[in-house]
């Protein structure tokens, strides 16, 4: 058997490090669990990173800026939306909100994956964009009872701020058929399971490995030999 035809060969490792990067967005009604499964991603997946955004809201006592958000004033967050610095951008709660350009173009490019927690306008604006490069995932509470109560939960904010966050989750959830994915949250170490085997999923897809397509042409090319031979 002509042995030395068969020379192509192909590792998961160059698989996995010659891939493009993809943007998970997560998604949920306030109270669904998005915040502490997108902590538990971070703090288990070392090729994801969260994409920090900017905004012109006032930052609380417990954020840090450049780590929570980049906190910036109306003048600067005009600057660089005009500049064409934002993928994408949205006005939440009276308050805008933006996706930087440079670090998530950077980070896809070299093979790594960024987390969002952005609203559904931003969601939208990155379909727009870069379909391809979208993983969305919106999480279900089990019930708005649930929510309720897991809000009402929080003690740090009053029945007003409830309501309101009530309101946008009715807008929020009306869309839910055009995420990727649904997850509902009835126990929380499933629906993080559940997201991280999309996550390992998608990541496999073969579009975004578009550099180990000759590879295995050059396995195709081998067992074409090899049977013909
Ligand atoms: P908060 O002020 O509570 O941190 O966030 C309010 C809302 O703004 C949340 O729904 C959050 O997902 C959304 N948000 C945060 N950053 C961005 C962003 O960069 N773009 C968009 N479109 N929404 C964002």
């Amino acid at each position: 058997m002509p042995e030395a035809s068969l020379g192509t060969s192909v590792s998961a490792d160059q698989a996995e490090q010659q891939r493009r990067g993809l943007m998970l967005v997560l998604s949920s009604p306030s109270g669904a669990g998005k915040s502490t499964i997108a902590r538990m991603l971070l703090q288990n997946e070392s090729n994801l990173a969260l994409s920090i955004s900017v905004t012109t809201r006032e930052r609380r006592s417990s954020e840090v800026d450049g780590v929570d958000y980049h906190f910036v004033d109306s003048d600067r967050f005009a600057h660089m939306r005009d500049n064409g610095q934002l993928l994408e951008w949205a006005e939440v709660h009276g308050n805008y909100y933006a996706t930087p350009r440079g670090p998530v173009e950077n980070a896809i490019e070299s093979g790594r994956d960024i987390l969002f927690d952005i609203d559904i306008q931003g969601t939208f604006q990155l379909y727009e964009k870069m379909r391809s490069d979208v993983v969305s995932v919106f999480i279900l509470p089990p019930s708005i009872a649930e929510m309720k109560a897991r809000l009402k939960g929080r003690a740090e904010d009053d029945d007003a701020v409830i309501a309101k966050r009530m309101k946008t989750a009715v807008g929020e959830m009306r869309h839910w058929s055009e995420y990727d994915y649904v997850v509902v949250n009835d126990d929380l170490q499933r629906a993080y399971d559940n997201v991280r085997a999309i996550l390992k999923a998608e990541r496999l897809k073969q579009f975004r490995s578009p550099k180990i397509g000759p590879l295995i042409q050059g396995m195709v090319n081998d067992l074409e030999s090899e049977i013909s031979a």
